[in-house]
């Protein structure tokens, strides 16, 4: 039954992907750079898009974004997402320009002035997102047991006018918070109320490690109960990181298949070789890599052996070097500046074989 809250959803037609239905969970993110910063973007798209990014959303704030949008549309290989706050005319722009969605607040936009850009929207046929967070609700209290009705009341009066104006087939919804727990009670709720699309998300979950911690806390609970259709870890730090965040939330919970896993020991007083300068060299490779396979670093010849012959190409630390195996059969042993190369080698190959069976 749970699977079927995902499924049941709407099919929303975003450039050439498609978010909702039985269709895979796509990873999106948000450029830090200002859009009207168009050769920065541009490279910005290039990269995430070789990352195996789906969706990219840019901030638009005044008129120089809203021309530059345009240009990066036409350079980008991913749908590019707007992101308008205020105002009906640089919403309207934007859809001008070709983005493929656009993601607004109803927190701060007019009924009236909805009205117009949902006319506009239905022309181009562009998907529209209703995101609503906790920093746009003036009754909003985190711990208030009202809290989850200040965002449904705002979200039925909203979805509301797209239904008046027979233009909510094209809809997405968010409903964030920087609380892990009301974010999944959030979510939960909508998946059985409405049949739109869901971008999940934990806004301002802070930097690195412990945004990710608390992002996950809500969204792993909610991916393995069948709900959601995009989602955004949203960090206090570069999109990129955000991107590979979600590559690896969602391929350890084996709802993309297409991104290599990287295994790697915490190392302890036995290791003798520098296994956190390896395992950061690979990951910059594979982060850029598709396939479905293991790589695994372990630090030691005690424990490294049993994971290292798990994977597709695991290495076991010893004194200067690394015993090698390839799944599970035992290779050379190279020294630890050799071993990187001989990686590389490998991956490509990997990279390949899976492409074939694909
Ligand atoms: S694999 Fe070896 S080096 Fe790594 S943590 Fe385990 S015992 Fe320590």
């Amino acid at each position: 039954m749970e699977n079927n809250l995902r499924s049941r959803t709407n099919k929303v037609k975003i450039k050439d992907k498609i978010l909702g239905g039985s269709n895979q969970v796509l990873i999106q993110t948000m450029s830090k750079t200002k859009t009207s910063l168009i050769d920065e973007n541009i490279a910005l798209c290039d990269d995430l898009y070789k990352r195996g990014c789906d969706l990219l959303r840019l901030s638009v704030l005044d008129e120089e974004d809203a021309k530059a949008l345009s240009y990066i549309v036409d350079q980008s290989k991913m749908p590019i997402i707007a992101d308008i706050h205020f105002s009906k005319n640089l919403a309207i722009k934007a859809i001008e320009s070709g983005v493929a969605k656009i993601r607004i607040n109803p927190g701060n936009m007019k009924k009236d002035d909805l009205k117009e850009v949902i006319h506009v929207a239905k022309i181009y046929n562009v998907a529209i997102r209703i995101g609503i967070n906790s920093g746009c609700l003036d009754t909003y209290r985190e711990k208030d047991p009202k809290a989850m009705n200040s965002y449904f009341s705002l979200l039925d009066q909203t979805i509301n006018i797209f239904k008046e104006n027979d233009y909510d087939q094209n809809l997405v919804l968010a409903l964030k918070s920087t609380d892990p727990e009301l974010t999944y009670n959030l979510y939960r709720s909508a998946a059985n109320i409405y049949k739109y699309p869901l971008h999940l998300g934990v806004t301002e979950t802070g930097y690195g490690i412990m945004g990710m911690a608390r992002t996950c806390s809500a969204l792993v609970p909610l991916l393995k109960e069948g709900i959601g259709n995009t989602i955004r870890i949203t960090l206090t730090d570069s999109p990129q990181e955000e991107v590979e965040a979600c590559k690896s939330l969602l391929t350890s919970l084996g709802l993309r298949n297409e991104f290599p896993t990287l295994i790697s020991c915490p190392t302890c007083g036995r290791t003798k070789v520098d296994v956190s300068l390896l395992v950061r060299k690979v990951q910059d490779l594979i982060a850029h890599t598709r396939g479905d396979f293991k790589v695994a670093i372990m630090g030691c010849p005690v424990n490294g052996p049993g994971e290292a012959k798990n994977a597709d190409i695991g290495l076991a630390g010893l004194n200067d070097s690394f015993m090698i195996f390839e799944k599970g059969e035992k290779g050379p042993i190279l020294k630890e500046e050799e071993a990187f190369t001989y990686l590389k080698k490998k991956i490509a190959i990997l990279s390949k074989r899976s492409h074939i069976v694909k």
